[in-house]
């Protein structure tokens, strides 16, 4: 039986305001997290999307926003705790990830 992805989207504008009122495409207010107790390490999401996925030396995965990753070896909250910003340019890698995640651990937020 196809098991489904771990998608949560409610509807993206991918479309924003910046500081001096412009319309900017590259301002997402997308949001990605990892549940750790279901990942089986398998790196596959970091092959899709290494800007936004990592993999510690724990063996399993991390969402990271530039250097942060959503650690708590790094300093960082991790988990439902830990969500990394991605932008509009992501999106089809994270979302890809998310369906070829065989712990169906990547949770995708609006
Ligand atoms: S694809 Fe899913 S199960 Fe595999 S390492 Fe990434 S988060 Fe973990």
């Amino acid at each position: 039986m196809a098991s489904l992805p771990c998608i949560v989207l409610s509807p993206p504008t991918g479309l924003a305001i910046d500081a001096e009122g412009r319309l900017d495409e590259g301002i997402s207010q997308m949001k990605v997290w990892i549940d750790q107790d279901l990942c089986t390490g398998d790196g596959l999401c970091e092959e899709i999307a290494p800007d936004v996925f990592t993999l510690l030396d724990d063996g399993l995965a991390y969402v990271k926003e530039g250097d942060t990753v959503f650690a708590t070896a790094k300093g960082n909250a991790q988990g439902a705790e830990g969500l990394a910003n991605f932008d509009d340019k992501r999106l089809d890698a994270v979302v890809e990830s998310a369906e070829e995640c065989p712990g169906e651990c990547i949770f995708i937020e609006a």
